[in-house]
């Protein structure tokens, strides 16, 4: 299971905000909502793993995900080798939407469950899964890393 670090959000308005926003987008990829705990039992239900080009152990990996907001993070990324998901502020201004949300924790777990060595071919191949394969409007990688 992933783990949402509920705690890391920023405890007022925009916080509360994002961390619904979160949540949600969440339960759209993954088929069920973040328990009390923060505990996210399913890998994204969206991918394929052969359409999409992933890792055969992407469920494990996606288990020891984590996603957290993080003050110092200018966009969004993911630590490759700590599997941290981390958010930043950009993220809690209120024209951020659950779809924007669902595109970009699909971007970072990509990062981690894509079957391509070579970094600089992910955001191509992402391109591919979100906008053509699962019908996604806009391009992830325009606010994250
Ligand atoms: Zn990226």
């Amino acid at each position: 299971m992933a783990t949402l670090l509920t705690n890391t959000f920023p405890n007022d308005k925009e916080g509360r905000a994002l961390l619904r926003k979160v949540r949600r987008a969440i339960a759209n990829i993954c088929g069920h909502g973040v328990s009390k705990k923060g505990v996210v039992l399913t890998a994204p239900k969206k991918l394929k793993p052969g359409r999409d080009n992933l890792k055969s152990d992407y469920k494990d990996i996606w288990k020891k995900c984590t996603i957290e907001f993080d003050e110092n993070e200018t966009g969004a990324s993911i630590l490759m080798k700590s599997y941290r998901i981390r958010l930043g502020p950009f993220f809690l201004r209120p024209s951020i939407k659950v779809v924007d949300m669902e595109e970009v924790l699909l971007h970072e777990f990509l990062h981690v469950a894509l079957d391509i060595k070579d970094r600089q071919f992910h955001h191509g191949m992402m391109t591919q899964i979100l906008k053509y394969n699962m019908g996604y409007k806009e391009d992830s990688a325009i606010f994250v890393d």
